[in-house]
């Protein structure tokens, strides 16, 4: 029986791992569940999995749930709750689909513990990959992808054969606004921000792939974790979002993984790799007739893509400075206090300002991601 936490129970990834978990009783056990605000999920999820452990942010919320669940689940919350939440040790596996740079210090905190992680939470690599990624060899944990393209990738890449390949193409839907000219854009409302065409996500990744900033998170995030250099990494626009990502090999042949947009083939694969288990999402059908088709990303209109490898191309903190911008300008542009052109503005603002610097430890990290919020919020003059 694997035991999983997962960071973020109450998110899309989250309910869409408690999906994966509910068809596979014998295998697969919800041991911890963690949420914001979203509390009356949390009970369901808690009345249904009866975890050992559940946590959220709120206290006054956490002291409802524990008079309610004394002697079954423990209850917890406050700033550390998520590190503990990553750490109980009858769990071997960790989901982090928390989202933001909230998920930084669980991830570590996590790996550090020796658990296995199931990594939905990009920010987390964009912002801290080298010191992840350090801390994933010392421990000898495994770091599977959950994220669609670098599950896919995962499924294509022959590691005993590095030299032979060629590069990695991730592909990209391209969001809501395909198509679109930079005019366009000016007027973009929040919902129309929302309203992506072929995937059903969290609010924040669904504006960053509006932005295409998350593709840019996705270059990053692949560089850190299959060590590849930026220069051999490409993004290709699939609006079909049926080929989820593709590696090339030097010989020319290309490896792509098929399936339907549905996130529960890499969660589910992040649980039970090595091993494939029985579908439980709709497939593919061969009798429909399919157009596949990639096209180059617009990068004069959409920008953040040109950034993002800038900025990981540059590395030290940058990438981290990058994130943070991006996280406090989509939330000002959820909250409607923003343009959606302004979410490009603010970053690249932040970014030209920022003098790179070396991340150290998580210390280092939390620091300047503090400073990087404040400067996002003075520059956007909200709270
Ligand atoms: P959601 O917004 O749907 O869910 C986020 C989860 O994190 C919720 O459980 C939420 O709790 C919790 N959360 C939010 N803020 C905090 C906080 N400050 N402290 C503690 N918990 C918090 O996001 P998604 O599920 O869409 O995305 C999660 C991660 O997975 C992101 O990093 C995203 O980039 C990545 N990802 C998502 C994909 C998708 O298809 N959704 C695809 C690939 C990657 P609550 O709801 O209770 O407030
Ligand atoms: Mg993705």
């Amino acid at each position: 029986m694997k035991q999983i936490a997962i960071l973020g129970s109450t998110g899309s990834i989250g309910r869409q791992a408690l999906e994966v978990i509910r068809s596979y009783p014998d295998r697969l056990r919800a041991t911890v569940l963690t949420a914001h605000r979203n509390i009356d999920l949390l009970e369901q999820q808690i009345e249904e999995f009866q975890p050992l452990l559940a946590v959220v942010t709120d206290t006054a919320a956490a002291e409802r749930l524990r008079a309610r669940y004394a002697g079954k689940t423990r209850i917890r919350s406050g700033p550390d709750a998520l590190v503990e939440a990553g750490t109980v040790a009858a769990c071997d596996t960790v989901l982090t689909a928390v989202s933001g740079a909230v998920g930084i210090q669980p991830t570590l905190a996590a790996i550090a513990a020796g658990k296995d992680i199931a990594l939905a939470n990009k920010e987390t690599l964009v912002a801290a990959g080298d010191l992840v990624m350090e801390t994933v060899d010392k421990q000898g944990v495994a770091l599977l992808p959950v994220d669609s393209e670098h599950s896919a990738i995962f499924q294509c890449l022959d590691t005993q054969r590095q030299a032979e390949v060629a590069g990695l193409v991730l592909t990209a839907s391209g969001g809501p606004f395909r198509g679109k000219t930079k005019a366009d854009l000016a007027h973009v409302t929040r919902a129309d921000c929302l309203r992506h065409p072929t995937w059903r996500m969290g609010p924040k990744i669904t504006v960053d792939s509006a932005t295409l900033f998350n593709k840019g998170l996705e270059v990053i995030e692949a560089h850190h974790l299959f060590a590849m250099p930026y220069e051999r990494i490409r993004v290709a626009v699939h609006p079909q979002s049926i080929v989820h990502s593709m590696v090339e090999y030097v010989d020319g042949a290309v490896l792509a993984q098929l399936g339907t947009p549905d996130m529960k083939l890499p969660i589910q694969l992040a649980f039970s790799y090595p091993e494939r288990w029985q579908v439980v999402q709709e497939t593919l059908s061969w009798e429909e007739r399919h157009c596949l088709t990639f096209e180059a990303p617009d990068t004069d209109t959409f920008p953040a893509l040109t950034l993002a490898y800038r900025v990981g191309r540059t590395g030290k903190s940058l990438p981290l400075v990058m994130n943070a911008a991006n996280e406090v300008a989509v939330h000002a542009f959820l909250e409607e206090k923003i343009s959606f052109l302004q979410i490009y503005e603010t970053v690249e603002t932040i970014v030209q300002r920022h003098r790179p610097q070396a991340l150290r430890d998580i210390h280092d990290v939390a620091c300047i991601d503090r400073e990087i919020r404040r400067e996002a919020k003075a520059l956007l003059s909200i709270e």
